[in-house]
């Protein structure tokens, strides 16, 4: 197994990309911790079924937002298991609506759940694994930071911008041994789609060069791939994983 004896802690880890990334690196021998917001049935839930699975997983409650309690997450999980060797900044909400419609609350919301909470975990868990010399970052970005998606002027800027920001932490711990990507899905078969792929699956999927949505799990193997040791010379990247959407071809 690629991740015997390390950890890994994932923000929303309890719906869709999130819960996949979990099962994915559980299931490489990797201890998982996990961030979520909503149910406690559904996060207890989940740490069951993983333990059924034989793996070790612990979940927390924080919202992503706040910076102390990413602090307490992190170190609750230091604490329980001595260091964490993988962050996936995976969280993320979206609020779609025309600029002219759009009120503060809608953008403060996306740019502090998508973007400002990859700052906080990130500031979190970084003195630690510079201490440690090793360490994975990965952030979930979205091809909707290159696309000019009508309605998404927030969901944009929060992805765009932490694409901006795993180019610079790249450069800033590469010396430490710690390797920083992101990776932008396309369309996944996720509650976040639910009402898009509902309402235009056609033609979407008419434009994805695979002729598929994507799955969690597609995601999820990326994921994986980035926190091996296998990747240890890959850092500041951000991998697609569309099915060719962005490709552009006809
Ligand atoms: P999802 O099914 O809606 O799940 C979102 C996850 O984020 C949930 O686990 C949720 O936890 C958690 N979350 C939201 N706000 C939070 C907060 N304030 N504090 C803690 N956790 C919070 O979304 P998804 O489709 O899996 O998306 C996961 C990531 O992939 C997001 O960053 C998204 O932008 C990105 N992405 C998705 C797609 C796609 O097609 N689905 C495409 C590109 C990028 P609770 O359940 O506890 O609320």
């Amino acid at each position: 197994m690629k991740l015997a004896g390390k950890t890994a802690l994932v923000t929303g880890g309890t719906r869709g990309i999130g819960k996949a990334v979990v099962w994915a690196l559980a299931r490489e021998g990797a201890k998982v911790a996990f961030v979520y917001t909503s149910s406690d049935d559904v996060a207890n839930q989940l740490v069951k079924d993983l333990e059924l699975d034989q793996r070790v997983a612990a979940a927390y409650k924080a919202d992503v937002k706040s910076r102390v309690e990413a602090d307490a997450v992190v170190e609750k999980v230091i604490a329980a298991w001595g260091q964490v060797d993988i962050l996936v900044n995976n969280a993320g909400i979206i609020r779609d609506s025309l600029l002219a419609m759009m009120d503060e609350t809608a953008w403060n919301d996306v740019i502090q759940t998508n973007l400002t909470s990859v700052y906080n975990y990130c500031h979190a868990v970084i003195r630690p694994m510079m201490s440690a010399r090793k360490g994975r970052i990965i952030n979930m970005s979205s091809v909707a930071s290159e696309f000019g998606n009508a309605g998404q002027v927030n969901y944009a800027a929060s992805k765009g911008g932490i694409e901006g920001l795993t180019r610079c932490l790249a450069t800033e711990v590469a010396r430490r041994g710690i390797t920083v990507n992101a990776v932008a899905p396309g369309f996944i078969e996720t509650d976040m789609t639910t009402a898009v792929r509902n309402a235009a699956s056609d033609k979407i999927k008419d434009a994805i060069p695979c002729r598929r949505f994507g799955k969690p799990e597609d995601i999820a193997a990326a994921v994986l791939f980035l926190a091996t040791d296998d990747a240890s010379y890959i850092t500041g990247q951000v991998l697609k994983v569309d099915g060719g959407l962005t490709l552009g071809g006809m």
